[in-house]
């Protein structure tokens, strides 16, 4: 525990890529708490069509989001999977600032932090039929209109780094592949 006063959460995703309703979901998360830490989840994945972006490019893109749209702390930062699930929180510990609260909605990860004795609240995202990383990614492969669905820094970023042409690029490896 930080003090009363002083309530930090923490928040996990892989945010392939971060999109409105998951800064929706930060903005609710700091109505509650005074600074938020993002962990950006399976950090060591990248150029795979689940996991298309590296982490440094996702830390990148949510720092560019949250310093224009949040006026709270917050820190960001990128964590490799562990073989074990048990000792997965108290690596995060070893990575991370103290925190409070976890924000989740994945049973497993609540599971996890719950039996290390943390507060743990459900999250929802909202207008899940359009604002997931899944169906982002899709339309980002069929050449469908994705921009609107992510705030205007993640769209300018990933046509900076041709984000679009490594999805199709990774598609067609993995066909090939096939
Ligand atoms: P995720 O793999 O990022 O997301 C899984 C699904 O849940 C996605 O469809 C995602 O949608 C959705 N989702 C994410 N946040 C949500 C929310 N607040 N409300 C409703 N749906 C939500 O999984 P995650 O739970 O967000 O992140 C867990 C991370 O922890 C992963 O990187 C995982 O590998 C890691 N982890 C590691 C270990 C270990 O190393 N042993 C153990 C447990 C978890 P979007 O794609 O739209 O976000």
């Amino acid at each position: 525990m930080l003090t009363d006063n002083n309530m930090r959460a923490l928040l996990v995703g892989r945010f392939q890529p971060f999109h409105n309703g998951h800064l929706n979901l930060v903005e609710k998360i700091l109505e509650k708490s005074d600074s938020i830490i993002i962990v950006i989840g399976s950090a060591q994945h990248s150029y795979t069509l689940e996991n298309p972006f590296t982490a440094g490019e996702r830390l990148e893109m949510i720092s560019a989001v949250l310093k224009e749209s949040v006026h709270k702390d917050f820190y960001i930062v990128p964590v490799e999977d562990v073989d074990s699930n048990s000792i997965w929180v108290s690596h995060i510990e070893t990575l991370v600032p103290k925190f409070d609260v976890i924000f989740t909605n994945n049973p497993l990860v609540r599971t996890l932090f719950l039996d290390k004795g943390y507060k743990v609240e459900s999250t929802s995202l909202h207008d899940r039929s359009d604002l997931s990383g899944t169906n982002i990614r899709k339309k980002m492969l069929k050449g469908e209109h994705w921009e609107q669905l992510v705030p205007v820094q993640i769209s300018k970023y990933i046509k900076q780094i041709g984000g679009v042409k490594r999805i199709a690029m990774i598609a067609k490896s993995d066909k090939a592949t096939l």
